[in-house]
């Protein structure tokens, strides 16, 4: 088996690899590789087509529809506002005009009351969430990231950390790196990686300990020609204790479809029990009494259960956790993994833990403290 050998190795491509990739290559450091598992790159942004289907993440386009974040606020945010101006990319408020539906019990019809409006207002990016990935992708260069590929294990040598990473047909590679960013979050590395020596036993159990936010919830989203339910004066927000959906809101695309999405409120041990059609075909008959005929006829529609993918949620995420736990350390502070291994995903930020504008924090800081932490850079020119 061959060896590659590059400076550093990010592992996960979400938002926050992906910061991590282009902050290395704006400072001229171009000696590097970033492992994606799954075939695309976002991790937990995630979107669908107007008929419901999969997109490829790296691509831009307007009508595209959130399976994952749909949300930032900027005036508390300013990092990723500042991120969102960098590429370019447009922001816009959520749409809360109207009155709000409130469904106390499937027996009684839903109460319409009047609408509020969320202050700080919450933005959205036109092309969603996934046009934030598209651009970062879009700007770094091609060789650095590589989809399907898993980073299994990390072994310490005495001058590097070897990355065991296994291709989507599970043959393996082995990389040599000086540095390791570790852009997944905390619980799944110290769950599914193998560390060789294993990780300090108090940074292991912190990791482990901390939940990963939303990986037990799954979002539906259907997608209509028009926002049928604004012409009655709803802004297709809705709240029910009737279920599946606890919580909708309306995601229509400025120029392009309308939509609506609800998180669903089943547990997640009980989904499993329960097909995905089965599942929509509940949320499509909620959507109907709530809005009416036309919203039990969408032009497409999708669920992600984040719960079940093994790529963001572990055993102990099946049960919803309703606050950001505290960030845990991101780096052993001594011992043999000191200075080679720096957690950047979106939970290790101290001030927004889980969230988008966590991801962009923990992986800005990653890159200054590599920087800070290897005087042995030699600086290219910078892009
Ligand atoms: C339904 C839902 C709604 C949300 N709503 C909001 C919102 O409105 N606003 C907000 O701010 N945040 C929201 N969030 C949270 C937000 O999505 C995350 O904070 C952010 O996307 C995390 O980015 P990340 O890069 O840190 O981690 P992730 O997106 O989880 O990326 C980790 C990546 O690592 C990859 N990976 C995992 N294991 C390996 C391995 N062994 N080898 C290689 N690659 C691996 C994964 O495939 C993934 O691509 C929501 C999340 C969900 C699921």
């Amino acid at each position: 088996m061959t060896t590659q050998h590059t400076r550093i190795a990010i592992v996960g491509g979400g938002l926050a690899g992906l910061v991590a990739a282009w902050k290395l290559q704006q400072q001229g450091v171009r000696d590097v590789v970033l492992f994606e598992a799954r075939a695309n790159v976002g991790g937990r942004i995630l979107s669908v087509d107007s008929r419901g289907s999969s997109v490829d993440m790296a691509l831009p386009a307007l009508d595209r529809f959130d399976l994952g974040p749909s949300w930032f606020w900027p005036s508390m945010q300013p990092q990723l506002d500042r991120l969102v101006a960098e590429l370019g990319l447009e922001r816009f408020e959520q749409f809360e005009d109207g009155d709000l539906l409130v469904e106390h019990s499937a027996e009684q019809s839903p109460q319409r009351v009047r609408g509020y409006v969320n202050n700080p207002t919450s933005m959205r990016l036109a092309g969603g969430t996934g046009a934030l990935v598209a651009a970062l992708h879009a700007r770094l260069d091609a060789a650095v990231v590589r989809t399907g590929q898993t980073v299994r294990q990390l072994r310490l040598g005495s001058t590097h950390v070897e990355l065991t990473v296994d291709d989507a047909a599970g043959d393996p590679t082995i990389w040599h790196d000086e540095q390791v960013l570790l852009a997944v979050p905390p619980r799944l590395a110290a769950t599914r990686m193998q560390f060789d020596p294993p990780l300090p036993p108090h940074l292991a159990r912190r990791w482990q300990g901390t939940p990963t936010w939303m990986a037990p919830h799954a979002k539906y989203v259907a997608v209509y020609d028009t926002p049928f339910w604004r012409e009655k004066g709803l802004s297709g927000g809705a709240r029910s204790g009737a279920g599946p959906m606890g919580e909708i809101h309306d995601v229509s695309i400025p120029g392009g479809h309308a939509a609506l999405f609800g998180f669903v409120g089943v547990p997640a041990r009980v989904r499993r029990q329960v097909s995905d059609e089965v599942l929509r075909t509940h949320c499509r008959a909620q959507l109907v009494r709530l809005f009416g005929k036309r919203a039990g006829a969408p032009m497409g529609d999708a669920l992600k259960d984040w719960a079940a993918d093994p790529l963001t949620a572990t055993d102990d995420d099946q049960d919803a956790s309703d606050h950001h736990a505290a960030a845990p350390p991101c780096s052993a502070d001594a011992g043999e993994w000191h200075g080679r291994l720096i957690g950047i995903g979106s939970e290790w930020s101290v001030q927004f833990p889980g969230y988008l504008a966590g991801a962009v924090d923990a992986a800005e800081r990653g890159v200054q403290q590599i920087r800070t932490s290897n005087d042995r850079w030699t600086k290219e020119p910078a892009a």
